[in-house]
């Protein structure tokens, strides 16, 4: 018996290439896989196909992915309750929550997520469960715990000093400390390493682009991951740690705010992905910096960031960058309803809302190395029916009761 087919009709199809829509268009699915895209009549009705006929003004187009979340944080926008809840949860508690996060955003239209990073490496198991069937949730590439320097970004001081945690992140120091960190990743599921080059927010008054790591521990973390096939993600703020993080190795950039022209060319020769995580920065101006417990060098560094990153947002979309769409989600965002407004910041930035839809699917992908993100013959079924058109209003991709979504042609319920 061959693999069950489904034929889905729509007034408009969004490819993902970013070419202009296809009308009274049509995808045939076969078992997981497309295997054929065109207009209704050259697709026809095959035999034995399930029919979908989107409802009238609809658009079909590829599923989308977040590359930039923390399933195993739950949004909480206060920094000593973010601390209490880290404290409080066990791993188990941990992975156990993030499997109702995944789903919730699964549920948003987002098919593919990439985890950039979890105490305990919990998410790789999250990940897992949802590949062998056990859990409904999105694809999830995650890189278990992210590598920091000692006392750097990701191991940073703040509790009292009798406190001992475990496996919270993973700190390491020198380039064999590195190779070590990635290989312990690796060793535990890890499907890209997460590093951390550029020093926290407001850590030293003023340098708020410190480099953490040494252009020989970047390099080192950065041949091991590579050596395994795997890219490497790294936490940057700007200035002369992101262009070393990107002329050392790094595939992808995060937040990556204060750049110049020096930088931006860096990006744009090595081919580097760029994930200026809008949202979260923004979603810090929806709190006053009381609420959220933000420190005065904190605030002064929110707001510069702020103004700097639609400047390197810019500059990078005129040099032909690749950017990504990626929010930081569990960082003082929810996970589900709001993944979407990073696509409408990009628009606000200056991408055209094509260019915005064609970051969240296909470039995305593309950075995860998911053969979805297109409607393309031979990829994934990974699809979204949407009740409307995003390119007239992006918002219509944040009502859920808008969205129909499929993954690996299989329709989410
Ligand atoms: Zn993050």
């Amino acid at each position: 018996m061959s693999a069950t087919r489904l034929l889905i009709e729509a007034d408009r199809i969004i490819d993902g290439s970013g070419a202009p829509p296809l009308h009274h268009g049509a995808v045939l699915v076969e078992g997981e896989r497309i295997l054929a895209v065109g207009r209704q009549a050259d697709i026809g009705r095959p035999d034995g196909a399930r029919i979908v006929t989107a409802p009238p003004g609809a658009t079909l187009m590829p599923g989308m992915a977040d590359v930039h979340v923390h399933l195993a944080y739950s949004g909480i926008t206060n920094k000593r309750a973010f601390r209490a809840e880290l404290a409080e949860l066990s791993f188990p508690a941990i992975a156990l929550r993030a499997a109702r996060y995944a789903r919730d955003t699964l549920h948003m239209g987002f098919t593919s997520l990439r985890d950039m990073h979890a105490p305990g490496g919990v998410i790789i198991d999250l990940a897992a469960s949802i590949t062998r069937g056990e859990t409904e949730g999105p694809r999830i590439k995650a890189c278990g715990r992210g590598l920091s320097v000692t006392g750097g970004h990701m191991d940073q001081p703040g509790w009292g000093d009798h406190a001992e945690f475990r496996d919270l992140t993973q700190p390491c120091d020198g380039p064999d400390g590195f190779r070590t960190g990635a290989r312990r990743e690796i060793k535990r599921g890890a499907d890209f390493i997460k590093i951390n080059s550029s020093c926290s927010a407001a850590r030293i008054p003023g340098r708020w682009d410190r480099q953490e790591m040494t252009d020989a521990e970047i390099r080192a973390a950065c041949d091991e991951a590579h050596a395994w096939g795997m890219k490497v993600a790294a936490h940057t703020s700007g200035g002369d740690s992101l262009h070393a993080t990107i002329v050392n190795g790094a595939d992808t950039v995060e937040h990556a705010h204060f750049t110049d022209e020096r930088i931006i060319e860096a990006m744009a020769k090595h081919g580097t992905f760029y994930v200026p995580t809008l949202l979260v920065n923004e979603r810090n101006f929806d709190f006053t910096p009381e609420e959220q417990g933000a420190s005065p060098e904190a605030w002064r560094w929110l707001n510069a960031s702020r103004k700097a990153k639609w400047r390197t947002l810019e500059a990078a979309r005129k040099a032909g960058v690749k950017i990504c769409a990626g929010t930081d989600a569990g960082y003082m965002i929810p996970h589900g309803p709001m993944n979407w407004r990073e696509i409408q910041l990009l628009v606000q930035g200056g991408l055209s809302t094509m260019q915005a839809i064609v970051a969240a699917t296909a470039t995305n992908h593309e950075l995860l190395g998911i053969d979805a993100g297109r409607l393309q013959p031979g990829l994934l079924a990974d699809m979204l029916i949407v009740a409307g058109d995003p390119l007239e209003d992006i918002a219509v991709l944040g009502m859920r009761d808008r969205l129909t979504v499929f993954k690996g042609g299989a329709e989410i319920t």
